[in-house]
C-alpha cells in the first residue's frame, strides 16, 4: 500500500474509482489544497489525512468517519484511560 506523507502526516492512499466514487456522493471534495473529506458529523471538509482525522484501517479509506474535533467530543464521555488506549489504537 503507498501512500503519500506532507508534513509527516499520512494520507491513506485511494483508489482512483474510491475517490471517484466518494466525490459523486459528497463524501469527498476535490479543492485546489488535495482531497478533503466530509465529517459525518459535523459537516465540514478537512484534507483527508491523519492530521485531521484518525487512522483507522478497518475502514474503506483508512480513516475514521469523525474529525479530530468530533471525535474529541464523542470521546470526551469516556474516562482517561478509555481515551489513552483508543489514541493508542489510533495510532496519533
Ligand atoms: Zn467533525
Amino acid at each position: 500500500m503507498s501512500t503519500s506523507e506532507r508534513a509527516g502526516h499520512v494520507c491513506p492512499a485511494l483508489t482512483p474509482a474510491q475517490i471517484a466514487r466518494g466525490i459523486k456522493s459528497g463524501r469527498y471534495l476535490m479543492t485546489e489544497l488535495g482531497l478533503e473529506r466530509l465529517c459525518s458529523r459535523c459537516g465540514d471538509y478537512y484534507p483527508a489525512d491523519t492530521e485531521f482525522w484518525y487512522y483507522q484501517p478497518s475502514a474503506a479509506a483508512g480513516l475514521h468517519n469523525n474529525c479530530h474535533a468530533c471525535y474529541r467530543e464523542i470521546t470526551g464521555r469516556l474516562s482517561a484511560a478509555d481515551k489513552r488506549m483508543l489514541e493508542e489504537l489510533a495510532c496519533v
